[in-house]
């Protein structure tokens, strides 16, 4: 378990570190400062799109796919792509100046893979060159939508086209004016068996019958510039050729989409724990109450001490998951994909709530990017399934895993 890096990713990653020393860093709180001001609902800041400019001239893009989807794959491994993903997490909204954030880069994964060469044509080539956004919707508000198969938007058949009726909510990214197209997951067959009633299928976002019903706010935030959009299908009718890979695979697409992401969200936690415990230290460092620095405080070392412990365990977790994943593949990397989905948010919120307890009420203002991790975390902790839903898979896992030797 040595996790050798090579030579080209340990350029890749210099590379990166300076990229965000000379350019995101030093506009960190520019981001917040524009898209929180109401005056710019929707908007992006006016220098972010030069900032993915300049990173795509530099071979910083789309660094997320792996090799197996080479042509648009940078060929990297997931062990590689994992180490990249650290160090371009470090600030909450960099991941998008490198097109790698969610919920794009499990969409142009799944176009990659499934994707016919027309819908590839259409779809994923502007993805991949940054010019429109994605978004995926399958989670709606009148059921469980934890359980995949409990979804309700009808998809039915007419002729050349697919008619789309339902609710959605909680679709990321779908509020904003960049989103271009949604992959729905609907139902195609109430009779077939539960894992193969639905599909997933293309809907460009300005179809007529898409209708935004409202933005939700996620702790009082809208998260502009996408947003989390709630939407109503009505009569929304697109061609049979928008269906990807066919009816029936809707659970399959849901489940395939969510595999090497599992790291590089895992990682994308461990990049912003560890740059709230740097900040901790240097406050700690900084700040004198009764008569001595924080730093000196036996209360303050054990919560840096046990921060550091828990984002190593999780960094090494992580890697060892991507590393299984390369060479034993999604299966063998099942129970780590569990793994680390319910470590690492768990993990970043209880040391951004450490370090918003050093900074005092500096902890909890817009001058660091630590309330923005900590909420984060949490919502993440139900976002993409929630923990317990995790939980009981890997527990069942280890369970038959013991019980067949
Ligand atoms: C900020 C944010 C962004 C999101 N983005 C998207 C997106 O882009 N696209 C999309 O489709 N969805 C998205 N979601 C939705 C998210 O994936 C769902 O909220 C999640 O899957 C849970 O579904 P639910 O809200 O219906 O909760 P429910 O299924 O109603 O579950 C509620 C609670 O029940 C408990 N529970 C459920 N199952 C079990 C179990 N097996 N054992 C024990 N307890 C259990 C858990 O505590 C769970 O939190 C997003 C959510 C958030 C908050």
């Amino acid at each position: 378990m040595g996790f050798e890096i090579t030579d080209r990713v340990a350029e890749l990653n210099a590379q990166l570190e300076a990229f965000m020393q000379t350019h995101v860093y030093p506009r960190e709180h520019d981001y917040e400062e524009f898209t929180l001001n109401p005056e710019n609902l929707w908007q992006t800041p006016p220098w972010f799109d030069e900032l993915r400019s300049q990173a795509k001239d530099a071979g910083l893009w789309n660094l997320f796919l792996p090799r197996e989807y080479e042509p648009w794959s940078p060929g990297l491994t997931n062990l590689e792509i994992a180490t990249l993903f650290e160090t371009m997490s470090k600030v909450t909204w960099a991941q998008p100046v490198f097109n790698c954030s969610a919920p794009d880069r499990g969409n142009m994964e799944v176009l990659a893979k499934y994707g016919t060469p027309e819908q590839q044509e259409a779809w994923l080539n502007p993805l991949l060159e940054g010019e429109i956004r994605s978004a995926y919707a399958m989670t709606e508000p009148q059921v469980a939508s934890s359980d995949a198969t409990n979804m309700e938007l009808q998809i039915k058949r007419d002729g050349d086209e697919y008619v789309l009726n339902g609710r959605k909510w909680w679709t990321t990214g779908a509020v904003g004016p960049r989103c271009k197209v949604m992959l729905v997951m609907g139902q195609t067959d109430p009779n077939a068996s539960r894992h193969k009633q639905h599909s997933t299928i293309l809907v460009p976002r300005d179809t007529p019958g898409v209708e935004l019903v409202r933005p939700l706010r996620v702790f009082d935030s809208l998260h502009s510039p996408g947003g989390e959009a709630e939407l109503v299908f009505n009569d929304v009718r697109v061609p049979v050729t928008n269906m990807i890979k066919g009816e029936g695979c809707g659970f399959e697409i849901a489940q395939g989409r969510l595999g090497p992401g599992r790291f590089q969200y895992a990682m994308g936690f461990v990049g912003l724990a560890q740059r709230c415990l740097e900040l901790m230290c240097e406050r700690a460092e900084d700040r004198v109450a009764f008569g001595e620095k924080l730093s000196k405080k036996t209360s303050v070392q054990h919560e840096i001490a046990r921060s550091r412990c828990e984002i190593e365990q999780c960094r090494l977790l992580t890697l060892q998951a991507a590393e299984v994943m390369d060479n034993g593949g999604l299966d063998a990397a099942r129970p780590y994909i569990s793994m680390v989905k319910i470590v690492a948010p768990q993990m970043a919120q209880n040391v951004a709530d450490r370090a918003m307890q050093v900074f005092g009420g500096k902890g909890v203002c817009q001058d660091t990017l630590i309330p923005s991790v900590f909420t984060r975390a949490r919502f993440c902790r139900i976002a993409d399934g929630p923990d317990e839903v995790h939980m009981s898979q890997l527990g069942k896992m280890t369970l038959r895993e013991l019980a067949t030797g």
